[in-house]
């Protein structure tokens, strides 16, 4: 390639909306601009370094691997300089990345700032347009660059943030890009090498390659590698310091485990929990996985393959001097080594939300709310770890007053005589207190765990049990439980046999082929009845998971049980055996019937029973507040 005339070209609609903002906009915070050409520069060595690992047959090859500063003074024109040895640009790259690619990030850029959601300067890098914040300080840029390949020739952008930029060829005779930028005239601070430091200091303090200001040798940026540094070394701030610079997260992170070992691998890893399980829109990890070195060399940015997935909400920093540097990104998938290393990883953080559930309850029970979910999800897609995960579990109970317990503890005061863990479903902590199935629980002081949580039912089919105790679903209608004590037996019920056998016919006519069964029970206490799955049919788990993964799902018929003893029923096996066409009892065994649906979260249109619950509030409040006096009335 000879020679080239320069060429000009429109930028991309969405950039030129996002350049006329920037270049107009007065942002108190712009110096960002420098951590977002530092980040681009930075990513350039890391692609250079990895290259490098496995092609000598580049441009520089001896080259340092590091960022300078430069300023110059011309007149009143003022020009800062970002040069870096990074992998570099072609005519073609150099088209493409800075301006006519298609920019999705830039619309959504520009969406977030009409919000008014977050500030521009906060969020410009994280939608793939830092590059583009360099306006805010500059009359005109241009990035010269060269790259890695062989044969490459310099070639130079040139733009004022208008409408269009132009591209030329260039003179550099070493590797990688550098961007000149004529300072605005109220943006001549940033020449200064003080004010260079700061920013550097506060925004790319742990970038992993040297910065330089100024010709001068000594680097200003730590650029230790963090996680190489004794534990002992390190406060908590830091930590924060690095999380925080590393994710652009607001908050810091909930936990952090820092260890090293040298048994059975070499490892340095420094991990993070994230105090919120959502990555906020702006945050600069966009994806899950850990940043993967080997010997300080950053050999994958997002690694997904040394945890399982129920611990992908972990982020940070693993860095292995066992890992060959002769890699490529296959081969860290297929390493033996990796095999290790994942479970070196993962045995340490386990241990340390052991420790945080032990030591710190109430970071606990944020970790919990953030990522409980994922756990339990772990267990139904990963059932053989299911040991290792119930532990960190916890739930409330009966008998935890709104507390969170851990199977563990459930497990230590279960009286020796119980064979099962017993557990609720529902939609709610609420509605399951008042679920009929806990009646008999209640009576034998039976302790039993509310699982409330959507994903809960896909858990228990896979968690079928825990020490060798079987879970146990309490709305299960064979469930067999130790007889009571006989002085709490129960008294004689009220109605007669001929009553409690008509009640039950007029259950199975009204309720008709809504029901497969209608029978007496005697495990209720407080609810007049409840319906159970029938025994060969599905369970009320599965009939969970069917009703949350397909709308048009249809609940299959069940068994309705009555409690004979209950004063609703005793009211009505009197009312059918004195009136026995009297409205109010139809209503009733439908309304019950309902109820019960509604209560096991269950019933497809709650707003259907409307009308018929004012029709019983019109017979409760009129004269006709018994259905048999109006009928003997009549008569
Ligand atoms: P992002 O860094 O999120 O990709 P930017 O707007 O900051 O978005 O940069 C756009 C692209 O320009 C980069 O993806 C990269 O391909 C290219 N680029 C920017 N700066 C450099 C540099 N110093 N060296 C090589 N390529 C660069
Ligand atoms: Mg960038």
């Amino acid at each position: 390639m000879t020679t080239q005339a320069p060429e000009a070209y429109q930028f991309k609609a969405e950039i030129k909306q996002l350049l006329q903002i920037l270049v107009h906009s007065l942002y108190k915070d712009r110096d960002i601009f420098l951590r977002e050409l530092i980040s681009n520069a930075s990513d350039a060595l890391a692609r250079m370094q990895f290259e490098l690992l496995t092609n000598q047959d580049v441009h520089d090859a001896e080259a340092e691997l590091a960022i300078w500063l430069k300023s110059a003074e011309d007149g009143d024109t003022k020009t800062l300089i970002v040069k870096d040895s990074g992998i570099g640009m072609t005519h073609d790259e150099i088209v493409r990345n800075l301006g006519t690619i298609a920019q999705s990030g830039a619309r959504e850029f520009l969406a977030t700032l009409r919000d008014g959601a977050a500030t521009p300067t906060d969020v410009i890098g994280q939608f793939g347009v830092g590059f583009y914040s360099v306006f805010m300080v500059a009359d005109e840029v241009r990035v010269v660059s060269r790259s890695y390949q062989p044969d490459a020739e310099a070639v130079a952008w040139i733009s004022d943030g208008g409408e269009d930029f132009r591209v030329e060829s260039a003179e550099k005779a070493d590797r990688g890009t550098e961007i000149h930028i004529k300072l605005k005239s109220d943006a001549s601070e940033f020449v200064q090498s003080f004010k260079l430091r700061e920013i550097v200091k506060k925004h790319s303090d742990f970038v992993s390659f040297p910065i330089y200001i100024d010709d001068n040798e000594k680097q200003v940026n730590q650029q230790q590698s963090l996680w190489r540094k004794p534990s002992q070394d390190i406060e908590q701030e830091d930590y924060n310091n690095f999380y925080q610079q590393m994710t652009l997260d607001f908050e810091p992170p909930l936990a952090t485990v820092h260890f090293s070992s040298d048994v059975p691998v070499n490892v340095r890893a420094m991990l993070f929990i994230p105090a919120k399980r959502e990555r906020n829109m702006f945050s600069l990890r966009k994806e899950p996985g850990l940043k993967l070195y080997s010997n300080n060399v950053l050999i994958q940015e997002y690694n997904t393959d040394l945890l399982p997935e129920w611990l992908n909400f972990v982020d940070g920093v693993v860095d292995s001097e066992d890992l060959p540097l002769n890699v490529s990104r296959e081969t860290v998938h297929n390493n033996r080594l990796m095999a290790h290393l994942g479970k070196t990883i993962r045995k340490r953080v386990l241990r340390e939300l052991g420790r945080l559930a032990e030591n710190e309850p109430e970071k606990y029970d944020q970790f919990l709310d953030q990522y409980q979910f994922i756990l339990k999800q772990g267990i139904a897609m990963e059932p053989q770890s299911k040991d290792e995960i119930v532990p960190l579990l916890r739930f409330q109970s009966s008998k935890s007053d709104g507390e969170r317990i851990a199977l563990d503890t459930y497990v230590e005061r279960m009286g020796d005589e119980q064979e099962a863990i017993y557990y609720v479903l529902g939609d709610d902590i609420r509605s399951v207190t008042h679920s009929p199935h806990l009646d008999p629980f209640k009576a034998r002081e039976l302790e039993v765990l509310y699982f409330v949580d959507p994903i809960d039912p896909f858990m228990v089919t896979a968690l079928l049990e825990y020490k060798d105790k079987k879970l146990q679903d309490v709305a299960d209608a064979g469930l067999e439980l130790p007889e009571l004590d006989s002085a709490e037996t129960e008294p004689e019920p009220e109605l007669e046999e001929k009553e409690r056998n008509l009640l039950v016919g007029r259950f199975v006519t009204t309720l008709g082929d809504r029901v497969t069964e209608v029978r007496e029970t005697k495990v209720l206490r407080d609810s007049p009845l409840r319906i159970v799955p029938a025994e060969d049919g599905m369970s009320s788990g599965m009939q969970r998971i069917y009703r949350y993964t397909d709308q048009n799902y249809e609940i299959p018929k069940m068994i309705v049980e009555l409690n004979v003893r209950h004063p609703i029923l005793v009211n009505l096996g009197h009312m059918i055996g004195a009136e026995e066409s009297a409205e109010v009892i139809d209503l009733t065994i439908d309304q019950l019937y309902d109820s019960a649906l509604v209560q096991e979260g269950l019933h497809p249109n709650p707003t259907a029973m409307l009308p018929r619950i004012q029709r019983l509030m019109e017979l409760a409040t009129g004269n006709q507040a018994t259905g048999a006096l109006t009928a003997g009335d009549e008569a």
